[in-house]
């Protein structure tokens, strides 16, 4: 590891001034960032500490929505009585991600940014344009197993890690930003996430400097919702495939609905072909395989990624029939 200097930042004003530093980070809960550090992966020579800034409020908003701050942990997030009852996709999928001491050390701001667990970008011999741009891609005829589906390119074919992301992208929630000259915005979190294109290694729009400073969710859509995650093993692992749904129905026909997909594209995949086939039809098995054919319709298996096709399909299927039943 490169040796780097430390600051704990007092507030977020002075956080985002100290990280204009060149070569300088932020630094949460470290729990992705300090591997990638031990691997020489990220080399950052000074590290910004904003773990203890006054940014980990959940507060109610007068339109009925919630401010979920930045540094809240992923475990108070997920136990938060506001967002059991009112956004329990957001909770369930909090609750799958990683393991129960990495959810009480993680932030949301730092969940929003983990970097992909392709094994090849963790390989430092191996070529990745996403770590070393211009050095190729691995996993294109190599071994892509856990690889995306829908979304990806010539140059990366990475999926984000994320669950918590995923069921934010159902929510429609806003990533709250502060910039270096104090100024703030907010940007959906669907627009948050770039595709690789050419520059897999940019992957959202974040200024340089800029901080998140909270998560901001609309007032709970109508419906139930589903956090629903399909994985090699029962805790402690990444989305093979994953489904966000949240579905409003009346008499038998689904009046609204709103598909995100983790695990199969380099961001929170939302699926507009899927909420179209679903919305205004009857709530039947027939209408979520059509609404499953149409999610998956420009999706691209890699070989050994295949399978998550099919996966993604029937998970899909398989979460409409518990948000919407099924005749
Ligand atoms: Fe690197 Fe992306 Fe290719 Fe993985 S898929 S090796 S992260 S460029």
């Amino acid at each position: 590891m490169k040796s780097f200097t430390y600051e704990r930042a007092t507030d977020a004003e002075s956080a985002v001034a100290a990280v204009s530093k060149d070569g300088a980070k932020f630094i949460s809960g470290g729990t992705n960032l300090l591997d990638l550090m031990k691997l020489d992966i990220e080399q950052p020579s000074h590290l910004v500490d904003i773990s203890r800034l006054p940014l980990g409020d959940i507060e109610e908003l007068p339109d009925g929505g919630l401010r979920i701050g930045a540094q809240a942990a992923n475990s108070v997030v997920a136990a938060d009585a506001w967002v059991r009852t009112r956004y329990p996709v957001l909770s369930e999928a909090l609750v799958s991600g990683a393991s129960g001491q990495l959810r009480n050390k993680a932030s949301t701001g730092g969940n929003l940014l983990q970097r992909t667990r392709c094994p090849y970008f963790y390989d430092t011999t191996a070529g990745c344009n996403k770590r070393d741009p211009g050095s190729g891609c691995s996993a294109i005829g190599g071994f892509n197993r856990t690889h995306a589906v829908l979304g990806a390119g010539d140059s990366c074919i990475a999926t984000h890690p994320s669950d918590m992301a995923v069921a934010l992208t159902a929510l429609d929630a806003e990533i709250e930003l502060l910039d270096a000259d104090r100024s703030v915005r907010r940007v959906a979190i669907d627009d948050f996430y770039r595709l690789p294109g050419d520059t897999p290694h940019i992957e959202t729009v974040l200024r340089p400097g800029e901080m998140i400073t909270a998560v901001v969710l609309p007032s709970p859509p109508p419906g139930r919702q589903r956090y629903r995650k399909v994985r090699d093993r029962a805790s402690y692992e990444f989305a093979l495939v994953s489904v966000a749904a949240v579905v409003s129905t009346d008499q038998g026909r689904i009046d609204e609905a709103r598909v995100a997909f983790g695990g199969v594209a380099p961001k929170p995949w939302r699926s507009a072909e899927a909420e179209a086939a679903l919305t205004c039809r009857p709530a039947t098995m027939d209408t979520y395989r059509s609404a499953a054919e149409a999610a998956m319709r420009d999706a691209v298996g890699r070989g050994h990624n295949d399978f998550k096709i099919e996966l993604a399909r029937r998970t899909l299927c398989r979460t409409l029939a518990e948000v919407a039943g099924a005749s």
